[in-house]
């Protein structure tokens, strides 16, 4: 069994040490965040590796970031064992950085891999690598309104062969890219998707499996063509209820009581859909994790009983939704709400608050980072 992947080994350092090699501390100090980050698109100067074979792990290394050297031949390029995380460093009040709860996408991770028959990491291993990418790249967690290190973690399999069949070889990587916010501000029109489907009962859509986005990127560009900036997926086979985002969970404000669907097979239970079912209980509000049919939704809207609609996902943190769109160009506005009136923008805040150590709660879900 041999790894089909290489990636330079001089100088480099087990994460969790204190010091990087100098050569890795210079290209950190060097780095410069451009004045408009985007999301996702700058990347940070090193990341995170660790190689998989003969059952196990190797000790994960911090090296430059750098392309990886694959085989034409290797799986994941041709049967998608592939699987990602997406969570965030924040810039806590007080200069220090943190994460906010990784111990559920360590989970999540592994989840993933159990069900694309991948090896599961071993959730500190996991731990300690976000941990201390975000130590060795504290200098450029940015602090701007909405802004954090975006963290990448994934793993493929690199066995050669195009027989179709598990591989035994894998590597795990975590990438970091300094973000802005997911949305530029303004309004977020969903297109509702009646035709394609991202998730099916027994697929893979409950787990952050590379190939569900690669299937959904038809109906986002649709979307966009009708000016909407989201997807809003139904269910596979009838088509009569709502699922979730192409990369985020819905909500719902019916009658000052939020709705979200139930977790099924279909659709990823997010951290932040599970914070803010947390918050929510916390500021008294009823949550209602039932089934939504869309023909119900769309008649709450019209008749006024429907306030809200948000999306959210680490990425877009908590983005209201102003309106849903037909392919045929019927649309469904919601009303604009003040922040007084408006129970998402709320939720907002106090999310944002928590994850930058600015609210002390109940739950205990930052971790500030330290060397
Ligand atoms: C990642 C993701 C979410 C949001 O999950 P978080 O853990 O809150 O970031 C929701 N839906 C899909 C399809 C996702 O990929």
């Amino acid at each position: 069994m041999m790894s089909t992947t290489k990636t330079t080994n001089s100088g480099t350092t087990p994460p969790g040490t204190l010091g990087l090699p100098p050569h890795l501390s210079q290209l950190v100090a060097d780095f410069e965040l451009p004045t408009s980050l985007g999301f996702g698109q700058v990347m940070a100067p090193i990341m995170v590796v660790s190689d998989f074979s003969d059952g196990q792990w190797s000790a994960p290394t911090t090296v430059s970031y750098q392309p990886l050297v694959l085989d034409p031949a290797c799986k994941s390029l041709h049967y998608g064992q592939l699987i990602f995380e997406g969570m965030k460093t924040f810039r806590l009040n007080d200069g220090r950085v943190a994460l906010f709860r990784p111990e559920l996408n360590a989970r999540r991770f592994n989840t993933s891999a159990r069900r694309m028959a991948m090896p599961e990491l071993p959730e500190e291993l996991f731990l300690q690598a976000v941990s201390s990418l975000s130590y060795h790249l504290r200098s450029i967690v940015p602090c701007g309104h909405g802004e954090s290190l975006y963290l990448r973690p994934l793993m493929l399999a690199t066995d050669v062969g195009l027989s179709l069949k598990p591989a035994s070889t894998y590597k795990f990587l975590v990438i970091a890219s300094p973000s802005g916010a997911y949305f530029a501000s303004g309004k977020v029109t969903a297109l509702i998707e009646r035709l394609d489907a991202r998730a099916a009962p027994g697929g893979t859509g409950a787990y952050k499996v590379a190939g569900n986005y690669g299937s959904s990127i038809r109906a986002d560009i649709k979307a966009t063509h009708l000016n909407c900036q989201q997807t809003l997926w139904l269910d596979a086979v009838n088509k009569t209820h709502i699922e979730e985002f192409s990369g985020m969970n819905f909500f719902a404000v019916i009658d000052g009581a939020l709705w979200t669907p139930p977790l099924c097979d279909s659709i990823l239970g997010g951290v932040t859909r599970d914070s803010v079912i947390h918050l929510a209980h916390g500021m008294g509000l009823r949550v209602n994790e039932a089934p939504i049919p869309i023909e119900t939704l769309l008649a709450a809207i019209r008749n006024g009983t429907c306030t809200e609609l948000f999306a959210c996902g680490t990425a877009a943190v908590i983005s209201p939704v102003h309106a849903l769109a037909e392919r045929d160009g019927t649309v469904y506005e919601l009303p604009v709400l003040e922040f007084e009136l408006s129970i998402s923008l709320k939720l907002r805040k106090l999310l944002v608050d928590i994850q930058n150590g600015a609210h002390l709660t109940n739950y205990d879900w930052i971790r500030p980072v330290t060397p």
